[in-house]
């Protein structure tokens, strides 16, 4: 089953390892994937999300499987209770089955000629000559070393394989949401068609309360907060508490995860290696979506390996080119983003308040997606206090 050399081996089967893996596939090269939990894509640590502008702008052919809901707009909770409704009249996204979403995606790897081996935890890199040549890997208790031309750490937010590569993707704690989820069933939900988001200072510092429908009377319900506050699991607990239509409901997973919100790395790449995904932190500072974001880097990333074997050149330089095209096609425009995450951070409820009096819920989506972000600097400049922050965004 395993042979000892391949052109790539990537460490992690979520949504940036199989990109990768299935681009690096498409362009002829041989590749292999570790994945070390024993079934791909489980458990989920995800509110499984995905905007259908991300389904269309990624080409992906998502099968019904995949899917546990459509979802046609959102019910967004201002600190005082005024609520924005967003209803698109369509599909606008969809709340996936991440267990078996991530299983299809790796699925599509191996259909394009990758090779996927679960349960295959990889331990360590094997570096010679100033290149990263490989990994080691662990079987079932199996032990043996696999070379590589190319090796990617796909392997998600606690990401270790860059480290004992040699490159340093510590994210400041600043950095990191700390999320947490309770698949709920037996609630009632406002709208099933709708995701609903809960924000305040008191409710989830920095981030917000999400329910997520999969189904008339099931939901992700979850929480993404700052690391430094109180564990994000006491405001869930709090907020369920005080939703009678939640309260009734039962407990049929909880998921929990770190959640990248910023912290773009200038480089991504050594000799003979790269990172992609959660573990380069490429996630939407805003609202913590990471599944487009690690799919986009990964076929950035799969590209430019192609190139470099074709080539013969998989040193530093050659490997490069995926921080110029990342930073080029997404890291700019995160970094806007992660702007945007940095002002609201600051607003009081009462200046949340406010503000949600002066916008639309389109306004909230662009906002959301770094787009008009110089209106939203001209409403917070109405307001004296708020001239330092809405500069912050110019
Ligand atoms: C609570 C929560 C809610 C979220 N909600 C959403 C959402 O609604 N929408 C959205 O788009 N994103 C969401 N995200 C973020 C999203 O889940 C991630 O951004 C996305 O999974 C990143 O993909 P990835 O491939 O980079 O990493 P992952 O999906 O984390 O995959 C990394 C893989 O590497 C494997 N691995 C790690 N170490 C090793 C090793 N040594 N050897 C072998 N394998 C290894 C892991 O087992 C894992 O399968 C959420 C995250 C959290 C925590």
């Amino acid at each position: 089953m395993f042979k000892n050399e391949y052109d790539v081996v990537i460490v992690g089967a979520g949504p940036g390892g199989s990109a990768t893996a299935k681009t690096c596939a498409e362009r002829g090269l041989d590749v292999a994937v570790f994945e070390k939990r024993q079934e791909i894509g489980s458990p989920k640590r995800c509110a499984e999300g995905l905007s259908s502008d991300a389904v269309e702008l990624l080409g992906l052919k998502i099968p019904s499987k995949c899917i546990a809901q459509k979802i046609n707009g959102a019910l967004i909770y201002a600190p005082n209770g005024k609520c924005i409704e967003i209803d698109y009249g369509r599909t606008a996204g969809y709340i996936l089955e991440r267990k078996v979403f991530d299983k299809w995606l790796a699925e599509e790897a191996v259909r394009a000629g990758a090779k996927v081996f679960s349960k295959t935890k990889v331990t360590n890199v094997v570096k010679k000559s100033g290149f990263v040549r490989g990994v080691k890997i662990n079987f079932e208790g199996k032990k043996m070393s696999v070379k590589s031309k190319v090796t990617v750490a796909a392997d998600g937010v606690e990401s270790k394989i860059s480290r004992l590569a040699g490159l340093n993707t510590t994210n400041k704690l600043v950095n990191i949401d700390s999320g947490y989820q309770w698949e709920m069933v037996g609630i009632d939900l406002e709208d099933p068609k709708k995701i609903v988001l809960y924000f305040g200072n008191s409710i989830a510092p920095r981030g917000y309360v999400w329910i997520f429908p999969k189904g008339k009377d099931k939901a992700n319900v979850g929480i993404g907060v700052a690391m430094t506050k109180k564990p994000a699991k006491e405001y869930l607990e709090r907020f369920v508490e005080s939703r009678p239509e939640l309260k009734k409901g039962s407990i049929t997973e909880v998921n929990s995860g770190g959640i990248p919100v910023g912290g773009f790395l200038r480089n991504m790449v050594l000799n003979g290696f790269l990172v992609v995904g959660d573990a380069a932190h490429q996630v939407n500072p805003i609202h913590g979506g990471g599944m487009k974001e690690a799919t986009i880097a990964g076929r950035i990333a799969g590209n430019v390996i192609a190139d470099s074997v074709e080539k013969g050149d998989v040193s530093k330089k050659s490997l490069g080119k995926y921080n110029e095209l990342w930073w080029k096609q997404r890291g700019v425009h995160l970094e806007k983003i992660e702007k945007l995450r940095q002002v609201f951070e600051k607003l009081s409820d009462e200046e949340l308040n406010e503000l949600v009096d002066y916008l639309k819920g389109e306004d909230l989506v662009e906002f959301s997606r770094g787009r008009k972000l110089t209106r939203l600097a001209k409403l917070l400049m109405k307001k004296p206090k708020l001239i330092k922050l809405a500069k912050h965004l110019l």
